[in-house]
């Protein structure tokens, strides 16, 4: 366990911090949602909410993936007001493709929250209380956006000091709770006086340098405080943890289509996909061998083939099947859709994949 109170570990820390921050004036990456260091030095924060609503995207997502979404929702919605008054509908259709829908439900009722409050809250606890921001997030936002003292620990974070310190987790339950907890005290008796630059400067480093395969060590601002670079064996951390195979689930789309217009049925609420408008689907359920699902109505039903979509913790094999049928069934409740705006409607990654084998 590293001492993270021994002097000369601190003196190190205070040194690999400052080298660390030396490196990001000089390459820090351009971001939509960023303020450059050098303006940061002038005084110039970023505004919380273009921070906050960046972390949220960024949740599980790449850079490039979130950066256009960002730029259509601070054009839309430039502050947490105007999303607050937004519909919940619209926030849904702009938010399809990013994924994680309780997120984006999380994120438009986060902007009511904030709406009712004077000013964005700029304290961890504060942050804490908004809907849909956990730790990290908080963490993230607090710092990069107010400069608070503490350093957001995400798996980029983690692989960076990991290796700086040789700390590797054996892979198992306990030892993994061991090494983060370590990790985490180590990351944050790192934490410099510029906390945002900081916490801004080690996800720069760990997703453009410390890169889980071949990182880029003579790159490195930390190359010399290394253990894992000194040992030569820097892909050994962190230690990998077992994965477990996906289950996978079964279901049946059913595209039915009348007049030119494909009926979407909104998802309940609460649950995966939670208030999104989706082709109709049978339950998808873990099943060996095939499953035998009545069909919603009688048609001329014509197999499509199958749409795969992997969640976080299943992947499903849906079937898709289209029937044309001259009248509406009036048994059927949803919304008609034009054939050519379906696709564009709002509805999930998931959806868009069956309706696209149906319809294209
Ligand atoms: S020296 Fe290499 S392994 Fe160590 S932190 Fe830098 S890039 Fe990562």
């Amino acid at each position: 366990m590293v001492n993270v109170k021994s002097p000369s570990v601190k003196t190190q820390f205070s040194s690999a911090a400052q080298d660390l921050l030396d490196w990001y004036d000089k390459h820090a990456r351009q971001l939509p949602w960023r303020i450059g260091p050098q303006a940061r030095k002038n005084g110039v924060m970023p505004d919380p909410y273009r921070v906050w609503l960046s972390e949220i995207m960024l949740q599980q997502t790449t850079v490039p993936h979130a950066a256009p979404y960002f730029e259509k929702f601070t054009t839309l919605w430039p502050n947490a007001n105007e999303l607050a008054e937004a519909e919940n509908d619209d926030v849904m259709r702009e938010w399809a493709g990013l994924g994680y829908y309780a997120r984006a439900r999380n994120l438009h009722k986060c902007a009511k929250a904030l709406a009712e409050l004077e000013r964005f809250p700029d304290t961890i606890e504060g942050l804490l209380a908004l809907p849909g921001v956990g730790p990290y997030t908080a963490a993230a936002v607090g710092a990069i956006a107010f400069d608070l003292p503490i350093a957001p620990v995400d798996g980029n974070v983690e692989r960076v000091i990991s290796r700086l310190m040789t700390i590797g987790g054996d892979g198992s339950a306990t030892g993994w709770a061991a090494d983060k907890k370590e990790i985490t005290q180590c990351v944050q008796a790192l934490v410099p006086k510029r906390s945002g630059d900081f916490a801004q400067a080690m996800m720069d480093l760990g997703s453009g340098v410390c890169t889980p395969k071949s990182p880029n060590c003579g790159q490195c601002p930390w190359a010399k405080y290394c253990l894992a670079h000194r040992e030569g064996n820097m892909e050994s951390y962190p230690a990998k943890a077992k994965r477990k195979p996906q289950p996978i689930r079964k279901g049946r789309a059913f595209i039915v289509v009348s007049e030119g217009k494909v009926l979407l049925q909104r998802r309940p609420d609460k649950g995966l996909l939670g208030g999104m408008l989706m082709p109709l689907s049978s339950e998808w359920i873990e099943a060996e061998g095939g499953t035998d699902i009545p069909f919603p109505l009688e048609a001329e039903w014509q197999a499509k083939g199958q749409a795969r979509h992997v969640f976080t913790h299943f992947v499903l094999h849906w079937d898709v099947f289209v029937a044309h049928v001259d009248a509406r069934p009036n048994s059927l409740e949803g919304d008609w859709i034009a054939m050519d705006k379906v696709i564009d409607s709002g509805v999930p990654t998931v959806g868009k994949k069956a309706l696209k084998l149906a319809l294209l």
